[in-house]
């Protein structure tokens, strides 16, 4: 039983493939995880690093309280049930069940004097694995004698009977057919609740993710795409692969343009004669700039989620008409399939072909022009280029229209002075205001519509003159008086940035270097000069001592032989730094006051860098970056390693 934590984990091949990228996870003691994507995703990489079958580029592995990264295999703990089985032919099932527990050396003590396990012992733990598998009259036989289904149970049972706090499991299901796999799948959930024991388990196949994980890691060209449980992964997709990826039918796309006039919003779907326009507050999450009637967009809408019901049609705002092609009757359920363009052939999927689910009981026949209710409150909406969703559940920003007069700053009927780090000619501007940057406790009254629990965050959904703003950063219970972090803000001014949001990093060019001196120590009271090895952060060309924490970290992902060769980039934030005597040189060219908090910016080389500071500061200061806090990244491949 152990929990595992997988921070920045990446892993580039010998031969230069980057299969793994930025892999961060905390995995709770006894959750059923599971990894999901297509062939080449990196997934069964992830799994073999937590294996300690392969080696991890970079980034830190803890299982239970351990870093195992150097770990060998044999001392994580980990039991691993493959694909193939990977059982002894010439040995019987009970055999190859005991056989890993024969060679474990445990401690010594007078029950185990030999540091194994005794017969009594590996023969309780066979039959108690053999029951819960019920592969107990097969005992006896070897693995040619028995099924595929039975064959991955006494791999099971191998893996089970070492006790693991974490049990792997690489595609066990695929060698099998799929009434086999089904059984299998709920077999393998059934076990899991049994042993109490954290489950990691590789996958292509969709359904099988859906129903065993406790969550879901959606992996695609070695980036996780979303992790997150069976149901929101269905319901909240963040990106258009995973709406695509998980569920069957595959989600309708289609493409088209948005274009909000008054309190409406027109809908038109491209390559189609298509068009329908629905209230606004369809919309409320989604950017406005999506809004314009131009910026292309898919919509995204499952089966389920059209419906061809009569009665449902009449009252639907959102009524599309479509070409019926074919019908798949799946016996308590059937699906339609057709086109939005009157000339397309519903069978290949594109952009205007629709599938809708709908009763046994559905009178339509193929050539027919039928009627579809669109179930807005269930729509999706990616960015056509990027295909990230542009309806997140968890909102990034509220786009406000503002005025700035006179160094107040106007917005929804509201009026707040600009502090002195910010100035902006009067004018109109669009405000961009981070779901991050409302919090409790200002002079603006708002109110509270709803409070939403997503995750480990709350989504608080305001009304501020007619309008909603969303925040992510309200202290319970004062949700009604708000004010604004005015150093996350941006003002735009004919699409134009006016006034930026406070820069969150700097970066920093650099290297490590091994320096050698000599230091003096006391050997049996006489004081002694000693050879020692140090290491040192070269930063922006001034040379810090390397806190071990660091070096080491660094030596591990890069190998010590090249460490030193490697440019490094570092990363600090504005509260990052301590004012010190000596240090990186940094001209302070003003102070930027944003009320509450001030911030010397400096020059630094080309940069201009933000330091937090209580005082006003002017000249030259000196900069030491606070190791405990900095990111440090291997800038040719850009893995993060700190
Ligand atoms: P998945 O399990 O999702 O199918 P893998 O983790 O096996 O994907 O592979 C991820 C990527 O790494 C693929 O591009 C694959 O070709 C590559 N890869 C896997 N193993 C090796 C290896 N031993 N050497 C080089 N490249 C590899």
């Amino acid at each position: 039983m152990a929990k595992l934590s997988l921070k920045h984990i990446y892993k580039v091949y010998p031969n230069g493939v980057k299969a793994v990228n930025d892999f961060n996870m905390e995995i709770e003691d006894k959750e059923f995880i599971v990894f999901v994507g297509p062939s080449g995703c990196g997934k069964s990489t992830t799994l073999r690093m937590i294996a300690g079958l392969e080696d991890i580029t970079a980034g830190e592995l803890t299982i239970g309280d351990t870093i195992v990264n150097d770990m060998e295999p044999k001392d994580r703990d980990i039991a691993m049930v493959f694909q193939n089985y990977a059982l002894y032919p010439h040995m019987t099932v009970y055999d190859n069940i005991a056989f890993g527990l024969r060679l474990r050396r445990i401690e010594k003590d007078e029950a185990h004097p030999n540091g194994k396990f005794t017969r009594e012992e590996i023969n309780e733990r066979v039959l108690e694995a053999a029951n819960i598998l019920g592969i107990t009259e097969y005992l006896g036989r070897k693995p040619k004698e028995m099924s595929g289904g039975q064959r991955q149970r006494v791999s099971l049972g191998r893996a089970i009977v070492r006790e693991p706090k974490v049990m792997l499991l690489d595609e066990p299901l695929s060698n099998l057919d799929a009434k086999l796999r089904t059984q299998m799948r709920a077999e393998i959930s059934k076990l899991h609740a049994k042993l109490n024991t954290t489950f990691i388990y590789v996958t292509h196949d969709q359904v099988e993710a859906m129903t065993m994980g406790t969550r879901i890691v959606v992996m695609k060209n070695g980036f996780i795409q979303q992790i997150d449980t069976p149901k929101n992964l269905y319901n909240y997709p963040s990106n258009k692969f995973v709406a695509g990826f998980i569920g069957t039918p595959q989600m309708n796309f289609f493409e088209g343009t948005l274009k909000q006039e008054g309190d409406l919003v027109r809908i038109r779907f491209d390559y189609a004669d298509a068009e329908i326009a629905v209230p606004f507050s369809y919309f409320y999450k989604a950017r406005p700039d999506y809004l314009d009637g131009e910026k292309k967009v898919i919509i995204g809408l499952r089966a389920e989620n059209i419906s061809l019901e009569p009665e449902t049609v009449k009252n639907s705002p959102a009524v599309i008409r479509f070409k019926v092609s074919h019908k798949e009757e799946l016996g308590n359920e059937t699906l339609v399939y057709g086109d939005i363009n009157m000339e397309g052939d519903g069978f290949t999927e594109s952009s205007t072909r629709l599938i809708a689910k709908c009763g046994e009981e559905i009178d339509v026949k193929a050539g027919d022009v039928v009627n579809a209710a669109l179930d807005l409150d269930r729509m999706h909406l990616f960015d056509k280029e990027t295909e990230e969703s542009i309806l997140p559940r968890i909102p990034g920003y509220n786009y406000l229209d503002a005025e700035v007069k006179g160094g107040m700053l106007c917005f929804l009927g509201q009026k707040v002075a600009l502090p002195p780090a910010i100035t902006a000619a009067d004018g109109a501007y669009r405000l961009l205001l981070p779901s991050d940057a409302i919090v409790s406790g200002g002079s603006i009254r708002a109110k509270l519509v709803s409070a939403e629990k997503i995750g480990a965050q709350t989504l608080y959904s305001l009304d501020l003159g007619g309008k909603r703003l969303f925040s992510v950063a309200l202290t319970e219970g004062k949700e009604e008086s708000i004010g604004i972090d005015m150093k996350k803000i941006a003002l735009l001014a004919n699409g134009e940035e006016a006034v930026r949001p406070m820069p969150l990093v700097s970066s920093f060019g650099g290297v490590m270097k091994k320096i050698k001196t000599v230091e003096t120590v006391e050997v049996k009271g006489k004081e002694k000069a000693k050879k020692v090895i140090k290491f040192m952060l070269t930063v922006e060309g001034v040379d810090f001592p390397a806190p071990e924490r660091i070096s080491s970290k660094l030596i591990a992902a890069l190998t010590a032989k090249r460490v030193f060769e490697k440019q490094l980039r570092y990363e600090c934030t504005p509260y990052g730094f301590f004012l010190t005597e000596t240090g990186i040189p940094a001209t302070v060219e003003r102070m930027a006051d944003y009320g509450a908090e001030k911030f010397a910016v400096c020059r630094v080389g080309e940069q201009e860098v933000y330091v937090k500071t209580e005082e006003d500061l002017s000249g030259v200061v000196f900069l030491t970056p606070d190791f405990e806090q900095i990111g440090i990244i291997q800038a040719d491949m850009d893995i993060r390693i700190v």
